[in-house]
Formats: structure tokens, sequence, C-alpha cells
């Protein structure tokens, strides 16, 4: 019998958790997929559970439910990794052999990064929303809160879900409005990069939304520390700013896991081949989701189309075949604006985002790069698609792992 081991029972360990148990033969392969936690969160939630748009509740299902019957479910924390003997060690001491690894920790909020972030001010007038307890403290604050400067802000690249800090400013604004209370509120965003996203063409969208909503930015911030009792954060370049509610994303690592296992970059990311998912640690393991270093975004759906790709690559691999599937960075992210409307992005390595149709060419019912209704409700669908078809890896019907061009203004990408 022969061990293939997953770590991490989030959204990419289910995923290959649920494509592999179809694939591999009973008789020949046991599968264990290993997690410190009990229950799976549905993480795009947190960007509404502050809003009170869902409750912490409605996010939270229990592992278990998600694994297939012949998986073998090991809660417990990863201590680490001896990649030269093929073992993998647990809290508890016990130790597992495999003959296949797939990596699946994903990335975890460290606001110990940054100076002053930690401390009595953190939950208090610090927030994060990465995490279920801080989009819960948070929901709570926003309760009563009676309004003044609200920053919303970035530590430094890569964060998962690189669009959600901007969907919460939006949101915050429109949950102001609706309370009543927008003039009371001075709301600023933060961030390290040159303007509101990753992708130019996104970026000229996204900026001129933050005018229209009133949100002042401030580009190029690399924060250097907090300062909790001033109530102001700083940059390594001079400039500070005040707040009276600072909600940020902290810098994002992989596991320390990974760091104990030394295979990882120094923000604990394993170097993963971008087109076939292998690790370029060891042959025998695969990396998926977040806790890869490839340049794609970090996003469920990345991971969805990720898994896809993996699969066949593991077959091939198994079958002492070439490595067939190639991963093109597909990315598919809606973008909440507020106000009930959303936008719907889609890119890949080369390609930025586009304007055109999804997923029907021509026919939607989503429209790319414009902010619809239709794409909001779209967004909301997304929950149910999670629990019932993503993460038990059910395929998503006219939804391709490849980024596909019909329907689409593509653009040329330069060659070279
Ligand atoms: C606010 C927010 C909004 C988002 N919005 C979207 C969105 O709209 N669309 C989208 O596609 N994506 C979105 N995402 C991103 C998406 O949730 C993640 O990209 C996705 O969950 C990554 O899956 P993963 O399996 O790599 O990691 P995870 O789902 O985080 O799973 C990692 C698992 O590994 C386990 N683990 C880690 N280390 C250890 C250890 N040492 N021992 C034992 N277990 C361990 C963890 O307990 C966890 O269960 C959002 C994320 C956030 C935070």
């Amino acid at each position: 019998m022969k061990n293939l081991l997953i770590l991490g029972a989030g959204t990419a360990g289910t995923m290959m958790a649920n494509h592999l148990s179809k694939k591999l033969p009973t008789k020949e392969w046991q599968i264990t997929i290993v997690d410190k936690e009990k229950a799976h969160y549905y993480q795009p939630g947190y960007l509404f559970v502050p809003f009170d748009i869902y409750q912490p509740e409605q996010i939270v299902k229990s592992i278990d439910q998600f694994i297939p019957k012949r998986v073998k479910l090991v809660r417990e924390p990863i201590d680490r990794i001896a990649k030269d003997d093929n073992q993998v060690y647990l809290g508890n001491g016990e130790v597992l052999d495999y003959d296949l690894l797939i990596i699946a920790t994903g990335t975890d909020i460290a606001p110990q990064e940054i100076e002053g972030m930690l401390g009595e001010h953190w939950q208090e007038s610090v927030f994060d929303f990465y995490t279920f307890s801080g989009a819960s403290n948070l929901r709570k604050k926003l309760m009563d809160w009676e309004g003044g400067k609200m920053v919303v802000h970035i530590c430094e690249m890569p964060i998962k879900c690189p669009v959600a800090p901007l969907e919460f400013a939006f949101l915050a604004d429109s949950f102001f409005k609706n309370k009543g209370m927008r003039d009371k509120v001075d709301l600023t965003f933060v961030t390290p990069m040159d303007g509101a996203f990753t992708k130019p063409r996104a970026t000229k969208e996204l900026n001129y939304l933050l005018e229209q909503k009133n949100i002042r930015i401030v580009p190029n911030f690399n924060i250097e520390r907090v300062d909790g009792e001033a109530r102001k954060i700083y940059d390594y370049g001079g400039q500070e700013v005040d707040y009276d509610l600072l909600v940020t994303v902290p810098t994002n690592m992989g596991n320390p896991m990974i760091e104990r296992s030394g295979i990882g970059d120094d923000l604990n990311f394993v170097p993963t081949d971008k087109a076939t998912l292998q690790s370029l640690v060891k042959d025998n393991i695969f990396v998926i989701g977040d806790a890869t270093n490839v340049p794609a975004s970090k996003a469920g759906s990345v991971a969805h189309f990720e898994a896809e790709i993996l699969t066949e690559n593991i077959l091939a691999y198994i079958a002492g075949e070439e490595l067939k599937g190639s991963f093109d960075g597909h990315a598919n992210c809606f973008v909440e604006t507020g106000n009930g409307k959303a936008l719907l992005i889609d890119f890949n390595y080369d390609q930025e985002p586009v304007t055109g149709t999804f997923p029907l060419p021509g026919v939607g019912p989503l429209k790319l790069l414009k902010e619809s209704k239709v794409n909001h409700w779209g967004k909301l669908a997304f929950r149910w698609i999670y629990w019932n078809m993503l993460i038990t890896g059910k395929p998503i019907p006219f939804v391709s792992s490849a980024m596909a061009t019909a329907g689409k203004d593509i653009e040329p990408v330069p060659v070279g």
C-alpha cells in the first residue's frame, strides 16, 4: 500500500482529497489528510461579517463533512516535514510516512512582523478582518462605533485575496451611508502599491471608484511601525497617517511549519513550478493554494483551477509519465463595490483583467470589469457554490481551469 499525504484540510486540501479519492485505486493507495482545526471557515465571508451582512455562524462548518469516507482525517498540528526521509512529524510525536506529499497549509496573518501592531490596542483600535476572530470582533466594534478616521490598510504584498481590502473600504462607505453617518467617517485606503490593485487595468477602474466614494488613497506606503498610543502608522519614507480605527491586513506568511522544515522562502511560501505545481524542493512534493510561491493571486478560485491541473499531474507522476497539466495562473474574482453592486475580474499570469462577458461568450450573464447588481448576486452565490461544488471537487459548468478567451476583449501579450 502506498501513502498519499495531504497537509491542510482547508479549501485546496479538501478539494484534492475529493478529486484524488475518486481517481486513486483503493487497494493501492491510502490517502491521509492532516489539519489542526475542527472547523472549515468560508474565508470570503470574513469580508461580510463586520458589516452584519453575514452572521459569523453562517461561514463555519465542520471539516469532517467535506472529507470523503475513504480518506483518513488526522486532527493534529503538523510540526515539520522531513523531506529526505519522506516523513511528516506531528505535534503529538507521531510520524507519518508518505510516498507522495501535497502541501496545502495556506497562509495566515503575521501581525507580529510589524512593530507595535500587537499589544493592548490589537482588537481594540487596531483590527484585522482576515481571521474569524478578527472579523467577529470588528463586527462588534462597528455596531456602536461613533465615527472618526477609519484607515483601511495593507502591510505588504502578497496577501490572499488582494482585492479584499478595497472591497472592505467600498463596503464601509455604503455601511456608514446606510447608517446615516457617512459624514462622520473619514475613510482612507493606505497601500504599499502605487495604486488600488496589483493589475494596472483593474487599478484604473478601482481608483475611479475610490474617488467617486470619497475614499482618500495613500499609495506607496511601506509600513515601519504602529504607534497605538498616538494612533498613527509610520512608513520607512517618513510618511505618517492618523487613525481612530485601523483595519489592517497584516503581512501574510506561510505556516511556520514550512520554516521548521527548511523548505520555504523568506515569507514561508514553498518554491513551486508555476505551471506544474510540483515543488522545487523535491519531486514527490506538490504544492497548491496559498502555500505556493507561484505569482498567481492567493484565492479560492485559483486553488480550484489549480486542483484540476494538479490532479492530472499527480496521476501522471504516479504513472511515471511527464507532467502534462499546465496552470496558466487563471484567477476569477468578484470585487464588491458597495450599494449592492460588484465588479468581476478574470485574468491569468500573462493577461490583465479584460472587459467582456463571463462565463458564456457574448451572453454572460456576468459582465467583466463593469459594476452590476448581477455581479453582486454572483458574489453572494459563491458561498453556496463553495460549500456544495468547489471544495467537494464538482465541476462548475462553463468555467474552465485555463482562462477562456472567447467573449473577452483580449489584449495582445508582449512576447519575451
Ligand atoms: C477576507 C478574505 C476574503 C477572501 N475572498 C475571496 C474571494 O472572494 N474569492 C476567492 O476565491 N478567495 C477569497 N479569499 C481567499 C481564499 O479564502 C483562500 O485563498 C483559500 O482559502 C486558500 O486555500 P488554502 O487551502 O490554500 O488555504 P486555507 O483554506 O487557509 O487552508 C489551510 C489549512 O491548513 C491548515 N494548517 C496550516 N498549517 C497547519 C499546521 N502546521 N498543522 C495543521 N494544520 C495546518 C489550516 O488549519 C487550514 O485548515 C479570501 C480570503 C480572505 C481572508
